[in-house]
């Protein structure tokens, strides 16, 4: 089990796209990695999704963010992201949400996103309007309240933990 930083890694107001994944998907994740609990470095599981990531497709440009980095993103601004899971999940959407919010933020007339699956050869769309920006802009007021919180929140069933790189620390796997 690794050390936890005592005080969050982040300062509380870069709230990234990862943040946003790890709370929809398990507020209890979201509040390890703030700490600097990266065990996805090492997992097998991440790597290969940074492999399908890398390989599938060969024309893309990276928009760094700072807080967030979008995978690419088109013309007539719409995000992408790749996923190597077969499985589209309320996270990924979640996550391209608050990337297109943090655009708009910098100006740009954000159309929405597009989630890819490769390994399925599927796409999620995923709209961008009033509705969508409540929902972003909630996301982000939740994740800066688990971030600050001083205690993890509790841990997700243990089915719900099916292929979590955190098992080992919350499971002692
Ligand atoms: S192992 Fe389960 S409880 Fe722990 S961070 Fe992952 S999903 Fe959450």
């Amino acid at each position: 089990m690794s050390e936890l930083n005592p005080i969050p890694a982040d300062d509380g107001t870069a709230v990234g796209g990862v943040h946003i994944k790890y709370l929809v998907h398990c507020p209890r994740q979201l509040w390890l990695y703030a700490r600097g609990y990266r065990p996805e470095q090492r997992s097998d599981l991440v790597a290969f999704g940074e492999v399908v990531d890398e390989t599938t497709f060969a024309r893309r440009r990276d928009v760094d963010l700072g807080e967030a980095k979008i995978d690419w993103v088109t013309t007539g601004a719409v995000v992408h992201e790749t996923k190597s899971s077969r499985a589209p999940a309320p996270a990924h959407s979640a996550q391209v949400r608050h990337y297109c919010l943090l655009l708009e933020r910098r100006g740009i007339a954000v159309r929405g996103g597009i989630v890819h699956y490769p390994l399925v050869r599927r796409t999620v769309d995923v709209a961008w309007d009033d509705e969508a920006r409540i929902a972003a802009e909630a996301a982000e007021d939740d994740a800066r309240a688990v971030i600050a919180a001083p205690s993890p929140p509790p841990r997700l069933l243990r089915s719900g933990c099916r292929g979590c790189s955190y098992l080992d620390y919350c499971w002692g796997e």
